[in-house]
């Protein structure tokens, strides 16, 4: 029997203070929760492992939140029980999220131990004025330190974040943070567009009227060039946000664009398996007693019909920069989508937006800049 091949996501919700731009499932001040989270982290995994009958695992992510902040015994409990109760496969892309100012030697030893071989790092921004804006805990004194360390445990798949479009960020200080961080060598860059989202302390300074998002032209400017300079430096582009060095694109998320199947274990995690998209309740103490009860308590349970998986098919694909297949996805999905979209992509096309390569279709330059106005118009 073909045993599946699945990503595993494991979300540790928890941080030391909440940035002021952020609308992730994550919470600070939660100490007391976390001895009761991991247990509730270590039932799940043992229960899925049962539920899904021990799928190989090709990538694990543990994400947050900030799981770096947490005791390096609580992320061993998780992998002990991922190890014994699933079949991690020997080439398994293991990723833990960092925040500069919560590793130390002590922490990324026992990481290197467990078998984790890939750090993301938040850095977001290389000023420290902006860092404070942002609400981060750290400097870029601290982001170089964590990185170094993470060097001397020989951690060599490395990645930093990255944002653009903040608040009275200057053009200057986006070039200033593309040659620092471009300096670093790394092997792998996110680099998004911040979104004022509401809920956020962002949010409320934007309603005020105190801060505003960055201007179209500006953000599209910092978008561009960062393209640019990465493309040439190397790092090439795969998704619309996304940046590596040949061979070391984030297998795990690649498998989120690809429509792979994966778990996702944890306070608001989402999972994707056997046809059906669900997520666990984001809400940490609600989660807690769920597990403890043996019934896991969602927000969202989809079963998705074939229209379903062919537009995710479409709108994922879209996002990397190889496309996607058309020839395949109409064998996959029994409809001849060349015929159905003609007249959409002979007017995509004349505007530029998608381009033709054999089969493949893909996003233009400009097709990147209008992403979400494409897909929609596509499906
Ligand atoms: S560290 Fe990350 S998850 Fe935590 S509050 Fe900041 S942006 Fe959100």
């Amino acid at each position: 029997m073909n045993q599946k091949q699945i990503g595993l996501y494991i979300h540790i919700p928890f941080c030391k203070q909440k940035c002021y731009y952020c609308d992730f499932p994550s919470y600070s001040g939660m100490e007391e929760y976390w001895e009761a989270y991991i247990d509730a982290l270590v039932s799940e995994l043992i229960i899925k492992a049962e539920e899904y009958k021990n799928p190989d695992i090709m990538t694990i992510f543990i994400g947050g939140g900030t799981p770096s902040l947490i005791p390096a015994t609580y992320i061993s409990k998780v992998l002990n029980t991922v190890y014994k109760n699933y079949n991690v496969l020997p080439d398994c892309e293991s990723t833990i999220e960092c925040n500069p100012g919560t590793l130390n030697d002590e922490k990324l030893r026992a990481y290197k131990n467990f078998g984790l071989n890939r750090l993301s790092i938040g850095l977001q921004a290389c000023q420290d004025e902006i860092l404070k804006q942002l609400g981060r805990i750290h400097t870029f004194e601290d982001f170089l330190f964590s990185l170094k360390l993470a060097q001397k445990h020989e951690f060599q798949n490395l990645n930093a974040d990255i944002i653009f479009g903040i608040p009275n960020q200057t053009f200057a200080d986006w070039q200033d943070t593309i040659d620092r961080i471009l300096a670093l060598d790394l092997a792998h860059i996110s680099c998004y567009s911040l979104l004022i989202e509401d809920g956020t302390v962002f949010g409320e300074l934007k309603e005020k009227g105190l801060i505003k998002e960055a201007e179209d032209e500006l953000d599209r400017k910092m978008y561009h060039y960062a393209v640019e300079r990465f493309n040439e430096s190397g790092l090439y582009q795969y998704e619309i946000s996304n940046f590596a060095k040949p061979h070391l694109r984030c297998r795990h998320n690649m498998n989120y664009w690809r429509r792979g199947e994966y778990l996702g274990v944890g306070a608001g995690a989402h999972s994707h398996y056997n046809k059906r998209r669900f997520a666990n309740t984001a809400d940490v103490s609600m989660y807690i007693e769920g597990v403890k009860k043996g019934k896991f308590i969602l927000t969202e349970d989809n079963h998705l019909s074939k229209e379903d998986e062919l537009e995710e098919s479409i709108f994922l694909g879209l996002r990397l920069t190889e496309g996607i297949d058309f020839s395949v996805l109409s064998k996959e999905y029994g409809i001849d989508l060349e015929k159905k979209n003609y007249k959409k992509l002979e007017k995509l096309i004349s505007q530029k937006l998608v381009e033709r390569d054999g089969t493949m279709l893909r996003l233009t330059k400009k097709g990147m800049d209008l992403a979400n106005a494409v897909i929609v118009e596509l499906i």
